[in-house]
C-alpha cells in the first residue's frame, strides 16, 4: 500500500456503482488525518446528489469536500501545506485531470482518486482511461449483482433509452451487474460482427 513519504503519488480506486470506491476514499482520507496530515477533498460540482459540499457513500459514511467545475480549479485551491488530495468521481472531469494530478504529485502530494472505471456502456469513462495508467497504484474493486449476487465490475443503466455517456443518477438508474448480466444491447456483438465479415471479405479478395 502506498503510503505518504517524501515523494508525491498517484492512487486510483475504481469499479462500477456501488462497489464501495467512495468508502475506500473516505476510509483513506481519514486515516491520513488520524496521521495529521494535511488533507483537502474535492469533487465535481456536476454532482450534488447527496450534499453539496460532502462527499457521502451509499453506506452514508461522509466527509467534507470542495466542489470544483474544472479540473484547473483544483491546481489553484490546493495550498502548499496539503500532504493528501482526494478527489472522488474523477471520472466526471474534463481531459486536464492528468496534468493536474501528475502536477501535485511532482509536488509531493499523496493524490488519492476515485471513480468509474467504465460508462453505463462499459466502455472507459471520461478521463479514467489515462489516469488508470499514469497511476502508481490501482484498486480496482467490484460490487454485487443485483441479479444473481455474483461479483458485479459493471454499471447497468436500467433505461437505455437514455444514451448519454454522463447521466447522474442512484437506483434509480442504474444496478451493479456482472458480466453476464451486463448485457450492452448487442453493440459488442454487432461490431464483432462487422470486423469478422470485413476481414473474411477482404481475404476472399486477397485469394483471386
Ligand atoms: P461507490 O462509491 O462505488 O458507488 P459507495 O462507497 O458509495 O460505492 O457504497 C458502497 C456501499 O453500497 C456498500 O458498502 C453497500 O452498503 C452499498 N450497496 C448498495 N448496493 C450494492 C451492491 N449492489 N453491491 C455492493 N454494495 C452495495
Ligand atoms: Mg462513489
Amino acid at each position: 500500500m502506498a503510503m505518504s513519504g517524501t515523494s508525491g503519488s498517484i492512487e486510483v480506486v475504481c469499479g462500477p456503482m456501488f462497489s464501495g470506491k467512495t468508502e475506500e476514499l473516505i476510509r483513506r482520507l481519514k486515516r491520513a488525518q488520524i496521521a495529521r496530515q494535511k488533507v483537502q477533498i474535492f469533487k465535481p460540482a456536476i454532482d450534488n446528489r447527496y450534499h453539496d459540499t460532502e462527499v457521502v457513500s451509499h453506506s452514508s459514511l461522509s466527509i467534507s469536500a470542495m466542489p470544483v467545475n474544472t479540473s484547473i480549479e483544483i491546481l489553484q485551491k490546493v495550498f502548499d501545506s496539503t500532504r493528501v488530495v482526494g478527489i472522488d468521481e474523477v471520472q466526471f472531469f474534463d481531459d486536464n485531470i492528468s496534468l493536474v494530478v501528475e502536477k501535485l504529485a511532482r509536488r509531493g502530494i499523496r493524490v488519492i482518486l476515485s471513480g468509474l472505471d467504465q460508462d453505463f456502456m462499459g466502455k472507459p469513462f471520461g478521463p479514467m482511461a489515462n489516469l488508470l495508467a499514469i497511476a502508481d497504484q490501482v484498486d480496482k474493486i467490484q460490487a454485487i449483482c443485483t441479479v444473481c449476487g455474483a461479483a458485479a465490475s459493471k454499471t447497468f443503466r436500467k433505461n437505455p433509452k437514455h444514451t448519454e455517456q454522463v447521466l447522474v443518477g442512484e437506483t434509480d438508474l442504474y444496478e451493479a451487474r456482472c458480466r453476464a448480466h451486463a448485457d450492452f444491447f448487442g453493440e459488442d456483438d454487432d461490431q464483432l460482427a462487422f470486423f469478422v465479415n470485413f476481414n473474411e471479405s477482404r481475404s476472399k479478395t486477397q485469394n483471386l
